[in-house]
């Protein structure tokens, strides 16, 4: 029997088996019908080479547009250059000492072309190229296609010395003797979705005869990456919902009432509702898990503190974990400010219902770390603030009720795990997880799916717009004087600035972490990392600006005379404290830092924001960083400096950041502009590998679908024990994460 589980070197013999393995890690039957094409060729068509990426393993159908041959003069040999072409673009491929290779490259032949995509004197390459000619004698697919008997040819994702067709080759001998297999899905779900049954599914896929058939398949196999998923999510959502979790009543002569009377501001009606929300979550006995989403400045920390005194008027404690150490410290005094003589228990002067505010973090000294270690375990402290080591560290609380999590995109799924341990007793604390981040739909259904999503989507009353430019220094050099002029004039009107580059300077980055990383990515990641796309060339380039360079030069010219300060994620956290202190209370006019202010740093007075080299940020790290000004009632300005030229996909990110100020738009585009890859990857989510056909950007009513029926199964049948087939699924994907995820650690 040829079963998925079969072995690929039995089947297609040792040799063939250890080459899919080493390029592909493909071992089994099952891997190989699951390395899907990447696309289908129509017969006739060739592939456009305008659209190929740097850098990337390509396979190409083109037409020899001339062959030459030449002798090499330093050493022995010839060369045989042969250039291919799709009618409009051509790519070169170069041949060393097989000259036989110009008698079959003939001027109109095509074929099957397959190689990295490299660059050399604005010529664009295939290196070590290899090629299948069609038939000399037919003007189309020829040969290639006639193993399919089929005008559409499938084009696999590929890997040197293992070409596409190769690869095709390999999968037809396996359905040629593979067994099928049993159905995962109901036959009355295939039916009621309309989905084909697998084993047709897998032959289509890869034996397509018409567009129609790819179409059909790939509705079937997406259905099962969206199904699977949900699946697992649906079962993580109920097992949590299982554990019991500290019952948290609302008070009317608590401290939450008594923070209600004195609070400075009127809630939005957002945060009305999604307080009511979290109000009631958490008088229940399952623990919540809920991610509040809301732009940056929509305030979501008071939705986070009434939580947390609900938390506190039971008798419980709550902690709040911040990316940064910068982070909890400012959590901490914000809350306290918040909270007044409510947060001063046991000090002179504190209110009667008083809870304490307590910060815990690496950068203590012992006595300090002692002091707040005790305040946790005796219960004195009813909010303990720290950075996620909180939950690393064998911080024992009293009775911890609540886990607040801000800025969840640096925070992964297995963390979110470790909390629900950190409860009393059997119970684990309810969840609250906030991110500025506004993630699409799809995305929170897949990446954040065992979580109960709710969006902050209004800012409060009084918050001024932010404009964005984009200042080319390329094209226009003169704009870049023009802005610290405007600086100049913003401080003589009393405000503040930012500046931000990408790196921190100096060059001891990240020592310890390799050369590799500091030379690929200079972000300053001693915070948590910043989310440099790739670059779109493969070429070199400068190094992205640095903090410590930039504030030389400004402080020695074009900000002479204006009060600099300097912050990032390197400075010992006293002196990071320090320094954002000293801005917070205007004693400093501009401050020249990392991403270390992306998240969370709230100084009304700020602004206007100078980002240099923006293009080396993600779009949603310039979301997050340009909400730092225009929190006061002066308007805010960003601008955008960079080189990246007009027409390019990096200006093109630039521009949209420039053209909207709604942050779900934005994190629209920016899962159109960037590969899907990295999006998940950035989620920390380690689901990518489950989803290959799966696309999160155009298959929102599949995941919605699959989510529906996944939580009607798993609501029905809990642990799948009547659906062993689905259960099956389940497993594969959760395995597929497990194994990513021991990787990555
Ligand atoms: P974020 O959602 O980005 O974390 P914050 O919670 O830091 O935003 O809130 C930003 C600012 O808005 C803070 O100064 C906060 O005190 C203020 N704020 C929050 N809610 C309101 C409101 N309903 N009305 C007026 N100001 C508010
Ligand atoms: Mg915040």
């Amino acid at each position: 029997m040829t079963t998925l589980d079969a072995k690929l070197d039995r089947v297609l013999g040792a040799k063939t088996g250890k080459a899919l393995d080493s390029a592909l890690g493909l071992v089994t039957v099952g891997d190989l019908l699951r390395h899907y094409p990447r696309r289908y060729a129509e017969r006739g068509e060739l592939t456009a080479i305008a659209g190929l990426e740097l850098g990337e393993h390509a396979t190409v159908l083109a037409q020899v547009e001339r062959v030459s041959k030449r002798t090499m003069k330093s050493r022995r040999g010839t060369i045989v250059e042969a250039r291919i072409t799709d009618g409009h673009r051509s790519l070169s491929c170069t041949f060393f000492n097989q000259a036989w290779r110009e008698r079959e490259l003939l001027p109109g032949r095509r074929g099957m072309f397959a190689g990295k995509v490299t660059a050399f004197r604005d010529q664009l390459q295939l290196a070590h190229p290899e090629y299948q000619l069609f038939d000399a004698d037919k003007t189309d697919l020829g040969s290639a296609a006639e193993e399919f008997a089929s005008a559409v040819l499938p084009v696999y994702p590929a890997a040197q010395g293992l070409p596409s067709w190769s690869i095709a080759r390999c999968v037809g001998q396996v359905l040629d003797v593979w067994d099928g297999a049993e159905d995962p899905l109901p036959a009355e779900l295939r039916d009621r979705m309309g989905l084909a049954d697998l084993e047709s599914a897998l032959r289509k896929i890869h034996r397509p005869q018409n567009f129609g058939d790819v179409q059909a398949a790939q509705d079937r196999l997406k259905w099962d990456e969206a199904l699977a998923v949900q699946l697992a999510l649906a079962q993580l959502r109920g097992a949590a919902k299982s554990h019991p979790a500290p019952v948290c009543r609302m008070r009317d002569d608590g401290v939450l009432a008594a923070f209600d009377q004195r609070m400075p501001f009127e809630l939005t009606k957002g945060q009305q509702e999604i307080g009511e929300q979290i109000a009631a979550d958490l008088t229940t006995e399952h623990p919540m898990n809920r991610l509040v989403q809301g732009e940056v400045g929509s305030g979501k920390t008071v939705v986070a503190l009434r939580a947390m005194l609900q938390v506190v008027d039971s008798g419980r404690q709550a902690a709040m974990l911040a990316p940064t150490e910068v982070l909890a410290a400012q959590h901490a005094r914000s809350l306290r400010e918040l909270l007044g003589d409510l947060a001063m228990a046991g000090e002179l002067g504190g209110a009667e219902n008083a809870t304490r505010v307590t910060l815990l973090t690496g950068s203590l000294n012992a006595a300090q770390r002692k002091k707040a270690l005790l305040e946790a375990a005796s219960g004195e402290a009813g909010i303990v603030v720290g950075t996620h080591a909180l939950i690393q560290d064998r911080v024992s609380f009293a009775d911890l009720g609540l886990v607040v999590v801000d800025e969840q995109h640096r925070f992964g799924v297995e963390q979110r795990d470790a909390l629900r341990a950190r409860g009393g007793d059997d119970a684990s604390p309810h969840v609250l997880v906030m991110t500025a981040t506004p993630i699409p739909r799809t995305v929170a259904m897949t990446v954040y799916g065992d979580l109960e999503t709710s969006a902050l989507r209004e800012l409060p009353r009084g918050r001024s717009p932010i404009s964005t430019s984009v200042v080319p220094v390329a094209e226009k050099p003169a704009w870049l004087d023009r802005a610290w002029a405007r600086i100049h004039e913003e401080v003589a009107a009393g405000h503040q600035v930012y500046v931000v580059c990408p790196r921190i300077g100096d060059d001891e980055e990240n020592p310890g972490k390799g050369k590799k990383k500091a030379a690929k990515s200079a972000v300053d990641d001693s915070d948590g990392g910043g989310e440099e796309p790739p670059p779109e060339d493969g070429e070199e380039r400068r190094p992205p600006l640095a903090v410590l360079d930039v504030a030389e030069q400004l402080a020695a010219g074009p900000l002479a005379g204006l009060r600099l300060g300097i912050l990032h994620g390197r400075l010992p956290a006293d002196d990071k404290d320090a320094v954002m202190r000293a801005f917070a209370a205007g004693e400093l006019d501009v401050l020249v830092a990392t991403t270390v202010i992306e998240v969370g740093v709230n100084v009304p007075n700020a602004t206007v924001m100078v980002i240099m080299d923006a293009d080396r940020f993600g779009v949603s790290q310039l979301h997050q960083l340009r909400g730092r000004v225009g929190r006061g009632s002066a308007p805010g300005l960003c601008l955008l400096v960079s080189e990246a030229m007009a027409g390019t996909t990096t200006r093109d990110r630039l521009d949209a950041v420039a053209s909207t100020t709604d942050g779900f738009e934005l994190a629209r585009l920016d899962l159109e502009l960037r590969r899907e890859g990295d999006i998940l990857g950035a989620a920390q989510s380690g689901r990518k590998s489950g989803l290959k056909m799966l696309s999160l950007l155009r298959d929102e009513d599949v995941i919605a679908q699959a989510r529906e029926e996944a939580d009607r199964v798993v609501g029905e049948d809990p642990r799948l024990r009547n659906h062993v087939g689905l259960a099956r699924m389940v497993a594969e994907v959760v395995d597929a994460e497990r194994a990513e995820y021991l990787e990555k650690s």
